[in-house]
């Protein structure tokens, strides 16, 4: 398998869980990816030690410097936005800097780094964004201010499917379920709830997620811009 042999990738947010799996799968693929991380510095190494990836620090909340990070790799081929936070909680009592730091990690930043890469992307791109099955329904009370920054997700991918197809750049969101990860483990207390709502009642492996990531970015993902691919075990269904 080689299909990204030689392509210019960047994820964003690839320490860990989803990221992580899709970083394994671009170099399963042939690619050297580099990609993002703000925390977790040791998972950051083991990744890049056991695939090649490079691994860069980089706060998503930070506009400018992200800005800067994907400008400085050049004319992208791939660029995954998967770095993204979950809070949840009562809306009447949340603490209003998190919410706000919640909608600059998973609105703002995909949204500037989208478009930095659009500017000097090679033709025939792809641009993907990791969503939320919430961004279509939030089954439970508490979700409010995530769904809405996994609601916007949906419009951003519309419209800069549009102004970057001219270039056969494609742009889309994915958009799972519950998905095993240290944000929402397949044993954790939610679970039994979560698999409640679903027709195929387990969370995803993250292995899926990026099996679903290769294919949008690969050779036969030319046609497929502007959409929502939802990898959620029928839990919107
Ligand atoms: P994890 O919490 O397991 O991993 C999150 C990843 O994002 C880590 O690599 C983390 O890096 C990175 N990240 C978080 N904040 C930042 C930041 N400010 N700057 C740079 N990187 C950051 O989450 P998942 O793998 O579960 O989730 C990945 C994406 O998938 C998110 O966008 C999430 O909303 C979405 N999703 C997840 C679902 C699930 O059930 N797991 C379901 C639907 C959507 P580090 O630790 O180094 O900071």
């Amino acid at each position: 398998m080689d299909e990204f042999a030689g392509k210019n990738i960047l994820v964003l947010g690839g320490s860990r869980g989803i990221g992580a799996a899709i970083v394994r799968r671009f170099a399963q693929g042939g690619a050297r990816p580099a990609f993002t991380y703000a925390g977790s510095h040791e998972a950051a190494q083991a990744l890049s030690g056991q695939t090649g990836a490079e691994a860069i620090r980089a706060d998503s909340a930070a506009r400018d410097a992200l800005i800067e990070v994907v400008a400085s790799r050049g004319a992208l081929d791939i660029l995954v936005i998967n770095a993204g936070v979950l809070v949840m909680g009562d809306p009447l009592t949340l603490d209003p800097d998190d919410v706000d730091r919640m909608i600059d990690i998973n609105v703002r930043a995909p949204y500037h780094a989208a478009v930095e890469a659009g500017r000097r992307m090679n033709d025939n791109g792809r641009i993907i964004v990791i969503g939320s099955v919430n961004g279509d329904r939030m089954p439970f009370a508490g979700g409010a201010a995530y769904a809405l920054t996994k609601s916007a997700m949906q419009g951003m991918v519309r419209g800069l499917a549009r102004d970057f197809g001219d270039r056969g750049i494609t742009v889309n969101s994915i958009q799972p379920g519950p998905t095993d990860s240290e944000m929402n483990p397949a044993d954790g207390p939610m679970a039994g709830v979560m698999h409640s709502f679903m027709a195929i009642k387990r969370h995803a492996r993250a292995g899926e997620v990026a099996e679903l990531a290769a294919f949008i970015a690969g050779p036969h993902g030319a046609m497929i811009t502007g959409s929502l691919q939802t990898i959620d075990g029928g839990m919107g269904a």
